[in-house]
This record gives C-alpha cells, sequence and structure tokens, in this order.
C-alpha cells in the first residue's frame, strides 16, 4: 500500500504531466471520479494545463489553469491501496511509470486498458493515467485536505511534540492517525519505531520531549531514505517482519502483535 515515500514519489512522475496542453479526459468510472458525473473533469479540465503537482501526506493535487489562463479547480489523485501515476512523453513515449512501493509483478506487464481508471491526454499524443488493478484509487476536483494533518516529512518539532505526545493511545496508533499528521502507512512506522528503539504499545502521552523529538528525527530520516530508495519496502526491518526471523541489529526473535488494528512487528528485544 503507498506511503508517503510512493506518493512522494509518484508526485514526481506527476511533475511530467506539467504545462502539457489538455485534449480530453476519460472520466467516465464513476466509482473512482465520484462524487463527479462522467465528463465533469473533463469539462473542468479541457483546453487548459496542470501548472503544479503538490502532496500532503498520501494525497496529491495540481493546480491548474484554464484555456484562457485563468486559476481552474485542483485535481485530487490518491492511489488508494496500490494504483500507480504513469505519464507518457509525447506521442506516447515512456517517460515515467511508478509503482505503489511494491514491485512490478510480472503478469502486470500484460496491461488492460480497463485498469487505467482515468485518462488525460495532451495535445502532444502523450497522456497521464492512473492504472489500478484494484479500484481504490481516487481522481476528484477541489480534494479536502483540511482533515489531514501536518505532513511527516515536513512537521516542525513544536508541532510533532504537541500532536503526537498526548493521550493514552500507544504511539503507533498515533502515528497512523492521518489527522495527527499525515503520509505514516504501517510499514513506515514498524521501520520508524524499531531504527528509535521504541514499543510501539508505549502511549504517546508518556513520552519525553527529548523521545519525541528524537522520534521526529528519526521519522523524518526513515521517511527520506525510503523516497530516495523507492519505496516504504526497502526500510531496514521490513523483510524481518515474519515468523521465525531475527531482529537484523541484535539477532533477537522478532515478535508479532496487533497494534492500532494494524499488525505489528517488534525486536523483542529491543522494543519492549
Ligand atoms: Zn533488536
Amino acid at each position: 500500500m503507498p506511503e508517503l515515500p510512493e506518493v512522494e514519489n509518484a508526485r514526481q512522475v506527476l511533475e511530467k504531466a506539467l504545462d502539457r496542453t489538455i485534449t480530453d479526459v476519460d472520466d467516465s468510472d464513476e466509482y473512482v471520479c465520484r462524487p463527479h458525473r462522467p465528463g465533469e473533469i473533463a469539462k473542468a479540465l479541457v483546453g487548459g494545463k496542470l501548472t503544479a503537482a503538490h502532496r500532503k501526506g498520501k494525497t496529491m493535487w495540481c493546480d491548474t489553469v484554464t484555456a484562457d489562463g485563468a486559476a481552474g479547480p485542483h485535481l485530487g489523485v490518491h492511489l488508494g491501496m496500490g494504483g500507480r501515476i504513469r505519464v507518457t512523453g509525447p506521442r506516447g513515449s515512456r517517460e515515467g511509470d511508478l509503482a505503489g512501493g511494491l514491485p512490478r509483478k510480472e503478469n502486470e506487464r500484460a496491461q488492460k486498458p480497463e485498469w487505467d481508471r482515468v485518462t488525460v491526454s495532451f495535445d502532444d499524443g502523450g497522456s497521464l493515467r492512473l492504472f489500478d488493478k484494484r479500484r481504490l484509487g481516487r481522481v476528484r476536483l477541489e480534494p479536502d485536505l483540511d482533515a489531514l494533518g501536518p505532513d511527516a516529512a515536513e512537521i516542525g518539532r513544536d508541532e510533532f511534540r504537541a500532536r503526537v505526545g498526548r493521550g493514552t493511545a500507544p504511539v503507533k496508533a498515533r502515528l497512523l492517525d492521518q489527522s495527527v499528521l499525515s503520509g505514516v502507512g504501517n510499514l513506515l512506522a514498524d521501520e520508524t519505531l524499531w531504527q528509535a528503539k521504541v514499543d510501539p504499545h508505549r502511549p504517546a502521552g508518556e513520552f519525553t520531549t527529548d523521545e519525541l523529538d528524537e522520534l521526529r528525527r528519526v521519522l523524518r530520516r526513515a521517511t527520506r531514505r525510503a523516497i530516495e530508495k523507492g519505496g516504504v519496502h526497502t526500510g531496514e526491518v521490513i523483510t524481518h517482519r515474519q515468523r521465525d526471523d531475527v531482529c537484523p541489529r541484535c539477532g533477537a526473535p522478532m515478535e508479532r502483535g496487533t497494534v492500532g488494528s494494524r499488525t505489528t512487528w517488534w525486536c523483542s528485544a529491543e522494543q519492549a
């Protein structure tokens, strides 16, 4: 499932679609394009251009201009559980292809066109597509960003202390709560807590200021690394999240449980 690093990589792919004149939008998938009716997104975008690609947590959106150069609506894009952004260059040449953090599977090469849920065509012959087998991604105008907490890669020290370091919920649940801070998913949370040697069950409100500052530092570093390496699956502890495996740092058995209603793995010695 795409987390902040995968979505940031997708946003970078989306940038290849900027400043190209839109000639057509296939927005006929009423589920992916809800609450819009077919043709509504097309009507808002055709003749105009995407001008900037932004991201907050796992949500992306583009600024747009209309055909006469006025500010257009924001175009929101969410990858859901496994969507990818694909952008082709002039005359359809390949420019960008982004996986949702999961290694590309062989059978996806035989791509069915129906897995392109939304297609934006440009006057140079290229296109932007949301490729999504599971159909859980979403494209919509004017996405609501207010419910999302600050982006996990950018949240400041004081804000992190105030938002994360409170309450009786386990720290892992706090990190996963998109209204507290946005972008952290299950794997990035496990990687961060392992890197920080923190017990995922520990109530967030018990952390000292120094511990919160350290946790933020570790989270930002783990996020940055995952962006550079292409996804959260590249984290150091991720491949050890399995039965009969050991901590790659100290050799103690890895332990499994449910925290924040998600399957969680931690080092039985260092995170107890
Ligand atoms: Zn360990």
